[in-house]
């Protein structure tokens, strides 16, 4: 996929300005936050059970992986080969579409169902796919309706159509599929299955990504809440997992412990509708499964953030949980970002994975908030993250020359506290007098955009400074 985020604040600017989708974004704002603090709170309700642990609990178990990434690698590589598997690696996207175009043609395959792959979308697999003459399907409900709207993006990591209202996917499915208009959902899912079915038993391939790679039994797992995963995974002849270096996990018990993570932060359940657990080829006496079973591994730039001060960010389980809670995404929503991955851990992921000289705005995007540190299942401190990749920008002079000259300013007097209360008090004044006696500002010279979209509070009488000063000489009886 090729990223668009050079132009997120134009993007980000249009998104605001689309009432349909600002009406959509209204309705499902609150959803999988409502959902996950439910059940954050239900969990800690059980017996001995402390979620602030079970996170402390789950960045061990990824730490632990990426301290040593390769000894994983091998020893899943070897586990999946005893059962059968091949295990190839990819540098990048345009590798990952070779191989699987690869193995689609040593197979013979003409069509290729797929489920649940970001990687498929970083590597723009589908385009790969159809130039080399194989059809791909998508068969996440989600990302079905994207394939038929066009091939549009998905803006949200687990929920692809969050931009969408259900009147829009009524429409959509009438055009295409040849039917009368349905809203009702049920009716609607039955109507997408029905279609889906025919391509399940037709399709020759399929290909999925994996949520886990558990290294001691070499299997992927996958954590899904429609029952297509199943059917991609064990009705073609060959299968395909595309995942990254870094989904692996040690251990069957660690991935459990990751298992009362992920659904939690990510939909507010205690556990998905479906965890498979894909092991080997089909077996002797097995009733299904495929006969061939690939695994190809993906560094696209994980393994240059490996002992990086970026490295936390590997530790990432894809949950959502950071822009379900970022008040930038609730206000624009995920295609604003212009690539893969929206929200906080996009606004980290994409300047890392495509260049933070290609995504100069997207470590902007953010209040620092908090909000993402505070509910990222495994601990990612995501708004330092995002303040490193601000440092970088301005070490590597990519931010522009009057706000790399104004920080430097501010440093210097940040450093001074006799010459930062001078400023402020100088500010203070300055501001007052430009109010004229109103309670707010309506413009500021220099920096408009701050008063752009709202008044700013004119400064009362006196600055902080001179308050608490006041305060602690009344303490002390001065
Ligand atoms: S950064 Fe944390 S909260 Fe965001 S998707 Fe990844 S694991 Fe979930």
């Amino acid at each position: 996929m090729q990223s668009q985020a050079m132009f997120f604040k134009a993007r980000a600017a249009d998104k605001l300005a689309d009432r349909r989708l600002q009406a959509n974004l209204a309705k499902a704002r609150t959803k999988f936050v409502d959902g996950r603090a439910r059940a954050v709170a239900e969990y800690d309700a059980e017996v001995g059970a402390d979620f602030e642990a079970l996170r402390t609990a789950g960045s061990r178990i990824r730490e632990r992986v990426l301290e040593n990434l390769d000894v994983w690698l091998e020893t899943f590589e070897e586990r999946a080969r005893s059962r059968g598997a091949e295990v190839l690696y990819a540098r990048d996207g345009a590798e990952i579409g070779r191989l699987v175009v690869d193995i689609a043609r040593r197979h013979g395959v003409a069509k290729a169902v797929k489920s649940k792959s970001m990687l498929s979308e970083e590597a723009g697999l589908n385009e790969a796919l159809a130039t080399a003459g194989v059809v791909p399907v998508e068969t996440d409900l989600g990302e079905y309706i994207l394939q038929i709207n066009d091939n549009e993006a998905p803006s949200h990591i687990i929920a692809p159509v969050f931009h969408k209202s259900k009147e829009e996917v009524a429409e959509l499915f009438a055009r295409t599929h040849g039917t009368p208009r349905k809203t009702d959902i049920g009716e609607m899912t039955r109507e997408a299955r029905e279609t889906l079915r025919e391509h399940f038993l037709s399709a020759d391939m399929g290909i999925s990504g994996a949520n886990f790679l558990i290294a001691e039994t070499g299997s992927a797992a996958l954590v899904t809440n429609e029952g297509n995963g199943r059917m991609v995974t064990t009705l073609p002849k060959v299968h395909v997992v595309v995942t990254g270096i870094e989904k692996l996990v040690p251990t069957l018990e660690e991935f459990s412990t990751l298992m009362r993570l992920l659904p939690r932060s990510a939909t507010g359940q205690h556990i998905s509708n479906y965890v498979s657990v894909l092991t080997g080829v089909r077996g002797e006496g097995d009733a299904d499964g495929p006969e061939h079973l690939y695994f190809i591994l993906v560094d696209n730039g994980r393994a240059d953030l490996v002992g990086s001060d970026f490295q936390p960010m590997l530790r990432c389980i894809r949950c959502g949980a950071c822009m379900n809670h970022c008040p930038v995404y609730q206000s624009i929503g995920g295609h604003a970002y212009g690539w893969v991955y929206p929200g906080p851990m996009g606004s980290v992921l994409t300047p890392l994975f495509t260049g933070i000289e290609n995504a100069l705005d997207l470590p902007q995007a953010s209040t620092l908030c908090n909000q993402c540190g505070v509910v990222c299942p495994v601990k990612i401190p995501l708004p330092d993250l995002l303040r490193k990749l601000r440092e970088k920008q301005v070490e590597r002079k990519l931010r522009p020359w009057r706000e790399r000259l104004g920080l430097r300013l501010w440093g210097w007097i940040a450093a001074r506290p006799a010459a930062y209360r001078l400023a402020a008090r100088i500010a203070a004044r300055w501001l007052r007098r430009r109010a004229g006696g109103a309670e707010r500002l309506s413009t500021l010279p220099f920096v408009p955009g701050w008063t752009a979209e709202r008044d700013l509070p004119a400064p009362p009488g006196r600055t902080f400074h001179d308050l608490y000063a006041g305060r602690a000489r009344s303490r002390s009886g001065e």
